[in-house]
């Protein structure tokens, strides 16, 4: 199990740790430490890449993903790091800084919609990017929406509301999340403990990604354009402005 120091402190940006496990595959070498600040994917937000630099050796880290509470550190090895090797693990910071703000951001966008069109509408899967991002929500939403929930997302940034994390039973998470037009999904099945990112007092959703610790680091979100996936699905497309 790899100790999680991204759910410790997202704003890690270097961090020491021992190495556990190496394996050497025909073109690319894994590597598990005892703890990591490397996020490995998943809830839409791509997995983090960076370096391991150790006394002999440096794997240049082109993609991490977790398997059984394990963190895998995969890339190219040169010179040699081994089993009880210290190294220090360095993140791209600025790819993963724009990963959070991003997330943060289609958490306000996710609210916008939710003020807007109502409690019971929502979240309907997505994909965040560095540069560009796409959320789709179970509802119809046209063009002149967009306005609408561009003026919801540019007040909650500027309002600077500060953006928590909290862990709770399943039972409490459940309760909690509701008044906010939130269920737990199949997505949490056989989690005993569910992580809650509140955009304080506004909106609360289970999430397991790195976020920005007050709305207005996200700095700015431009909605871009609006796709009708049929079936009453429409996918909203966003990015960053700084
Ligand atoms: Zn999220």
């Amino acid at each position: 199990m790899t100790r999680l120091l991204y759910y410790e402190n997202s704003y890690i940006k270097e961090f020491d740790a021992v190495v556990s496990k190496v394996i050497q595959e025909s073109d690319e070498t894994k590597i598990v430490l005892d703890r990591t600040a490397f996020y490995p994917g998943g809830g839409g937000q791509p997995c983090d890449t960076g370096v391991l630099v150790g006394e002999n050796g440096r794997l240049n880290v082109v993609r991490t993903y977790t398997e059984k509470d394990v963190v895998y550190h995969v890339g190219d090895l040169s010179g040699e790091i081994k089993v009880g090797d210290s190294v220090k693990g360095i993140i791209d910071w600025d790819r993963r800084y724009r990963l959070m703000r991003m997330h943060t951001g289609a958490h306000i966008l996710g609210y916008s919609v939710k003020k807007v069109f109502g409690l019971n509408v929502g979240f309907h899967g997505g994909a965040l990017g560095v540069d560009k991002s796409h959320d789709d929500f179970n509802t119809k939403i046209t063009r002149d929406d967009l306005s609408r929930l561009q003026e919801i997302i540019d007040d909650v940034i500027a309002k600077s509301i500060p953006v928590i994390v909290l862990w709770m039973d399943r039972k409490a998470a459940e309760d909690y999340i509701k008044k906010y037009g939130e269920k737990l999904t199949f997505l949490h099945e056989g989690i005993e403990k569910i992580r809650i990112v509140e955009i304080k007092d506004l909106y609360a959703v289970p999430c397991g990604g790195t976020h920005v610790k007050n709305t207005s680091e996200v700095k700015g979100l431009r909605l871009l354009k609006r796709e009708s996936k049929g079936k009453g699905i429409t996918r909203i497309r966003y990015t960053l402005v700084d």
